[in-house]
């Protein structure tokens, strides 16, 4: 039994998945209270969620002069920088962290919460990536839970309830395969940035899509797997399915197949891991629309293209390699994303860049948290000095 209500300390609240959670809250008042906030940016959102949530601390990290100054006038009482993403995570009334900033600056937030004893409800799959060794490892020492808000994984999860590792033989993530499964191969060198954001099934930040349409997404979701679920890379497979309708798959070593589906909807994962182990009724609430199977002509499953998605490739051997090279593979395509958003480089030459600086990179073995960010910085570095000869 869930105990309601449960308190949420939320990172990244004007985000998409932090959007998401705040429905969630909006619908269900009775079993969930925000307890505290954080954002970067975009100040008047933060504002008007503090008004509506009425949180006990705010946080903007506010990494420009014009955010500061707009989040010290519509937010005085917010904590700015990076101390104010500690707290919010650590706040002593929270039960749980809602982590759902993009990128790398969720990690030192979300080790603090897990050593404050907070359940971690995990959106920021960056996290993992880099430094899954240490975030398991701190959860298990302080028995703390992770629940994955990523919809394949709290597919997976779902899967498993009432499962032993023992009885697992493969898992199977699947992939909508993104906007260019079919394009042609030829026609990949003049992708444009609203191409590329044009995900067929999901609506994601800007970093995830473009993440989802090279599928290093899906290479960053098997190295997720490995850790959420401790199972070994070789039972972990990927299989393309464009509706989006099953989230993933566990075959059972006696051959039954489970699968969990419903209509594309980061609510349910959300609300999933919010919740459990129990479920939250929505009918009558329209946070999700019914799923009509006379609706779905039909479910496609195929193999993934390997050869169209290189940064697939990339990050699964940055996962079987280990070390610090997921967290190069962090940094690198972070970075690498950042200036093909920006218009300054091609869509091809994100898995040229990200491949260019793993085969340069130092790898540390079982890197600590300062290691980890280290290696992920110096990749953004390699990428800055690298670029202008893949533009
Ligand atoms: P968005 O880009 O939509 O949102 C990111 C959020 O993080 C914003 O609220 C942003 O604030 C905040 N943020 C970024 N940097 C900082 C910082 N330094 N301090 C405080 N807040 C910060 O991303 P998504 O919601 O799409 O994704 C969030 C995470 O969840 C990612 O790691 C992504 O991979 C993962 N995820 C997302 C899914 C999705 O459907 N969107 C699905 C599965 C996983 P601001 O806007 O104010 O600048
Ligand atoms: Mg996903």
């Amino acid at each position: 039994m869930t105990t309601f209500p449960k308190r949420i300390a939320l990172l990244g609240s004007t985000g998409s998945i932090g959007r998401q959670t705040l429905d969630v809250v909006r619908k269900f008042p009775e079993q969930f209270q925000i307890v505290s906030i954080a954002a970067r940016s975009n100040v008047e959102l933060l504002a008007q969620q503090v008004q509506e949530f009425r949180p006990e601390l705010v946080a903007c990290y506010a990494d420009t002069p014009e955010s500061e100054e707009k989040a010290r006038l519509l937010l005085p009482d917010a904590l700015l920088g990076d101390q104010g993403l500690l707290a919010v995570a650590t706040h002593v009334d929270a039960d749980i962290l809602v982590a759902a900033t993009s990128g790398l600056v969720g990690l030192k937030p979300t080790l603090a919460a897990i050593g404050a004893g907070k359940a971690i409800a995990l959106a920021n799959k960056e996290t993992l990536v880099m430094a899954g060794h240490l975030v398991t490892q701190a959860a298990q020492r302080v028995g703390v839970p992770i629940f994955p808000i990523d919809s394949e994984h709290s597919a997976i999860w779902q899967c498993l309830r009432g499962e032993e590792n023992k009885n697992i033989h493969r898992l199977l993530i699947t992939a909508s395969g993104g906007p260019f499964r079919k394009t042609p191969l030829d026609e990949l060198k003049d992708v444009t940035v609203s191409q590329a954001l044009a995900h067929p099934t999901w609506h994601m930040g800007p970093k995830i899509t473009i993440d989802s349409a090279t599928l290093m997404n899906k290479g960053l979701e098997v190295i997720e797997s490995r850790w959420l679920f401790q199972v070994p890379y070789e039972s972990i497979d990927v299989v393309v399915h464009p509706e989006s309708i099953v989230h993933s798959m566990v075959e059972m070593v006696d051959g039954s197949i489970k699968m969990q589906a419903s209509l594309p909807s980061m609510h349910i994962p959300i609300m999933n891991a919010l919740s459990y182990p129990d479920r939250l009724d929505v009918s009558g609430s329209h946070l999700i629309r019914e799923l009509r199977w006379s609706e779905v002509a039909s479910l496609h499953f195929e193999d993934l293209d390997l050869p169209r998605f290189p940064c697939f490739r990339l990050a699964v051997e940055a996962g079987k390699r280990g070390g610090t090279y997921p967290c190069a593979l962090v940094g690198a395509d972070e970075e690498a994303v950042d200036l093909f958003l920006h218009g300054h480089i091609s869509y091809l030459a994100i898995a040229e860049l990200i491949e260019a600086v793993l085969e340069r990179h130092q790898s540390v073995d079982q890197p600590d948290v300062a290691a980890t960010l280290d290696a992920c910085a110096s990749a953004r570095r390699t990428v800055r000095e690298l670029w202008k000869k893949y533009a």
